[in-house]
């Protein structure tokens, strides 16, 4: 919305709700809107990648992976930008094949706290690798910081995914990119609380704009 968009809340699409289904197919919000913006929230169901729960609050939500997985698939079949913010990001992993550790504390007891009750305030350093698109972007940065609101992390790669970021030096999954795409990507960070979280923190505008670029690419 600070850019001039018009922002539009995906329905959901209640098969036995109190509204009755339409004939709209999640296909025809793809071809219709320009890009995808996946929000962070519940924990994705280790069932959705063929787990189960180590521990029985960890159970996530089913319903919404499997909606934001189709969703998913229409966008990027569409040729349509997707963003994926924390919850976002492993959405996308899973996606395409790829796991997640339940809890980075128990799952690498050696990894620095990516959850912390600061919430918003809890930060840590990231590193690109090189030959990355955030890499590029991000070149005259001497050292980049991220919040770090999360207890799931991006464990195995789902296919054609590639890594953007890692956590500094703990090498915790922190951004992927998802390489058969113009522009399919997942932060584990939440670039917008950025601004309000102080100067200090990666300003996040070129990824915005990157995808702004590619939803409008989409028209023409
Ligand atoms: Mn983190």
């Amino acid at each position: 919305m600070s850019r001039d968009v018009l922002v539009f809340m995906v329905p959901t699409v209640n098969t036995n709700g109190l509204l009755h289904p339409s004939n709209i197919t999640l296909r025809h919000y793809a071809r219709h809107l320009d890009g995808l913006v996946l929000q962070g929230g519940a924990d994705v169901s280790p069932q959705t990648y063929s787990e189960a729960a180590t521990r029985p609050e960890w159970g996530g939500d089913r319903a919404r992976d499997l909606y934001e997985l189709e969703l998913l698939h229409e966008f990027v079949d569409a040729g349509k930008p997707v963003l994926g913010i924390c919850r976002g990001c492993q959405l996308i992993n899973v996606a395409f094949g790829g796991s997640l550790y339940q809890d980075v504390a128990s799952n690498l007891p050696d990894a620095l706290a990516h959850g912390h009750t600061d919430y918003d305030t809890h930060r840590h350093a990231i590193v690109f690798p090189p030959g990355s698109s955030l890499g590029k972007m991000f070149q005259n940065q001497r050292r980049p910081v991220v919040n770090s609101i999360h207890h799931h992390a991006v464990k195995e790669l789902g296919r054609d995914i590639g890594i953007e970021a890692m956590s500094d030096p703990d090498g915790v999954i922190e951004a992927i990119r998802y390489q058969r795409a113009d522009f399919v990507m997942g932060l584990q960070w939440h670039p917008e609380f950025h601004r309000a979280g102080g100067q200090d923190l990666l300003d996040c505008t070129p990824i915005l704009d990157e995808f702004l670029r590619a939803a409008r690419d989409t028209r023409f």
